[in-house]
């Protein structure tokens, strides 16, 4: 569950995200589509409590993100692996970090590599486990990202135009791969994509976030103002 309220963030003088309001229930799929440099990424990364807002709260499970919070977990366009370790040290990485601590007693890295290995069985990976990135196909790196995100149990699986560099074929593969884990194991996902087809297809609900709208008397559209959250629909696919 989250809830963001009157959430402001600027840049020096420049607002990037105007007067941001938005709930998110247990189980949704959110899709969050918008044109470049309208605050998605910004967004995500006040979610993760990476950047401070200047005004509003979030609340994740009730919960004040907590800044800074670097380490909980999201899948990138690309880079979310690191290249020497393999696939999964990569996945235990995410449980380290979650940690944030170095060293760990025998017994519980034990107990660690069975739930990233298990991981890995969810996203079909157990067999490339000890492959290293460069490896992997880029559609079994971005499986690979997605147990390193979920190891680290936010409870929003959160994700930054994941599939934006993948081919056709292997990103039509993932968006598949993708809804069936959110139905099986009833994820809450918040999807950033440029692509409009991608959020219609993947969400149970759309969200429109822009710089250009009007104001509360109808007047405008407007420039430069902050992204705003400009269109909210649910979507067939809310079937779960
Ligand atoms: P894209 O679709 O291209 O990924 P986006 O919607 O994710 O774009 P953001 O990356 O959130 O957009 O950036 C929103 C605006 O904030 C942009 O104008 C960007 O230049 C600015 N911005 C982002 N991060 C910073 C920063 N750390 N310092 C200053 N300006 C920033
Ligand atoms: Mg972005």
């Amino acid at each position: 569950k989250l809830e963001i309220t009157d959430v402001v963030k600027s840049y020096g003088s420049k607002c990037v995200l105007d007067d941001i309001d938005l709930h998110v229930s247990h189980g949704e799929f959110c899709t969050l589509v918008g044109p470049s440099g309208c605050g998605k990424s910004t967004l995500l990364r006040l979610i993760l409590g990476q950047e401070q807002s200047d005004q509003g709260s979030i609340l994740v499970e009730g919960q004040p993100v907590g800044f800074p919070d670097p380490y909980r977990g999201i899948v990138f366009q690309k880079y979310s692996l690191f290249p020497h370790l393999s696939v999964l040290d990569n996945v235990l990485l995410g449980k380290h970090l979650t940690h944030q601590r170095w060293w760990m007693p025998w017994r519980r890295q034990s107990d660690w590599k069975e739930e990233a290995m298990s991981l890995l069985e969810r996203v079909r990976l157990a067999e490339a486990a000890e492959k290293y990135p460069h490896e992997l196909s880029g559609g079994m790196q971005q499986r690979a990202a997605i147990a390193q995100a979920l190891i680290m149990k936010h409870p929003i699986l959160l994700m930054d135009e994941p599939f934006g560099a993948l081919d056709p074929d292997t990103r039509e593969d993932l968006q598949i791969f993708l809804l069936d884990i959110w139905e099986k194991e009833q994820l809450t996902i918040f999807f950033v994509t440029h692509d409009l087809e991608e959020a219609c297809f993947l969400g149970s609900r759309l969200l429109v976030l822009s710089q250009y709208y009007t104001d509360d008397r109808g007047n405008g559209p407007s420039v430069n103002r902050g992204g705003k959250i400009v269109a909210d629909h649910s979507l067939k696919n809310s079937a779960g």
